[in-house]
């Protein structure tokens, strides 16, 4: 028997709750993993709480991210005792997740965890974090290189825009951070954020061409604050779009494409390729400076998931959310 967060939905409706379950409760897949740490990513609260019809099949343990060691395996790619990292997939929405003391995915899935990473230390990077990273590898493939001006971060005390503040000032650009809560200044300021501003600024409708402000965007926000993004974004600079936290409305001009050349990167961390993912964590375990993830990182045990599943929705939760799965 072992513990996991299920989510259940029948004529009694819609719930989530902590369970003694057995390994007939694991769905198929080649590797099964015992799991040490989860995480609540915006996601996770949306599949917890049940506001959007993110899960797909009941009953389903939840948890999209989890990190942790290899018990049994049926691909040659793996051993027991190996250390993993699972993000996306579909995992915690179609099939069973890492909110659990075990998990069993489909080797295809699994990432080999970088040695310079502690499992905890991934799940304090989780999809947040690692589509942060996806986000930083589009600008730069776009050209962006330190000094080319202000990079502006939106949502920037979330698990995205914090780990994106951390790993672009650590890689020497100067960062604007927009928040809603800028009683956190000096704590944006300490992961890195040259300048902070109310995320007011960005959030109402606004012009389809402003000043020219930003060299590069990374926006987990959407609506009107990619829209007014893109609209001041300089000349050929580029914006990588991750996030609805604002909306999963764009309600924008082409004014800023064909007027100034601007790019609108679309990043999407669920069904990317292993080709990509596996160089996001690479970089990730090279570049991210550890004892700021620490600093942005609160843990948490399993039976506080499901209270952190609707602090996450009401903005409540500043940087990342760890889940002790075992405690
Ligand atoms: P968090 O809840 O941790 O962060 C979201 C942040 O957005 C909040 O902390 C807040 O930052 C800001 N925000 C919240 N509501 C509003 C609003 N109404 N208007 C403007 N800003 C707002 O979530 P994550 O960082 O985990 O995820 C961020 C977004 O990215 C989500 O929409 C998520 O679904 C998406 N996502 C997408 C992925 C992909 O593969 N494309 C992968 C991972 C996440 P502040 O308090 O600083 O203003």
């Amino acid at each position: 028997m072992f513990k996991a967060l299920v989510i259940e939905k029948d004529a009694a409706g819609y719930r989530a709750g902590v369970q003694q379950v057995d390994d007939s409760a694991l769905p198929p897949g080649e590797v099964t993993v015992r799991v040490d740490y989860s995480t609540i990513n915006y996601k996770d609260g949306l599949a917890i709480t049940g506001k959007s019809p993110v899960v797909r099949s009941f009953p389903l343990h939840a948890g999209i991210d989890f990190a942790g060691v290899v018990e049994a395996s049926e691909d040659a790619r793996f051993k027991p005792g190996d250390r993993v990292v699972q993000n996306g997939w579909g995992v915690g929405e179609s099939h069973s997740g890492g909110l659990a003391q075990k998990a069993r995915v489909k080797a295809d899935w699994l990432v080999p965890l970088p040695e310079a990473l502690s499992t905890r230390q991934a799940m304090a990077i989780g999809t947040a974090g690692y589509t942060a990273m996806l986000c930083v590898l589009a600008l730069e493939r776009h050209g962006l290189v330190p000094g080319m001006g202000d990079v502006l971060v939106t949502g920037a005390n979330g698990g995205v825009g914090s780990v994106a503040i951390t790993l672009l000032a650590g890689l020497g650009h100067r960062v604007v951070a927009s928040t809603g809560r800028t009683g956190e200044a000096a704590h944006l300021q300490a992961l890195g954020a040259a300048e902070v501003i109310d995320r007011a600024e960005l959030s109402a409708p606004g012009k389809p061409m402003g000043k020219e402000r930003w060299a590069a965007v990374v926006d987990s926000v959407g609506s009107h604050t990619l829209a007014n993004a893109c609209a001041q974004t300089r000349y050929g600079g580029a914006v990588a779009a991750c996030g609805l936290a604002q909306g999963l409305d764009f309600p924008a001009s082409v004014a800023p494409f064909i007027l100034r050349g601007i790019t609108l990167y679309g990043i999407d961390s669920v069904m990317a390729k292993p080709s990509v993912r596996m160089p996001a964590w690479e970089r990730l375990a090279r570049d991210l400076d550890l004892a700021k993830l620490d600093a942005i990182t609160t843990e948490i045990a399993l039976g506080e998931a499901v209270q952190a599943g609707a602090d996450i929705l009401a903005g409540r939760v500043r940087g990342r959310l760890v889940v002790d799965v075992n405690r």
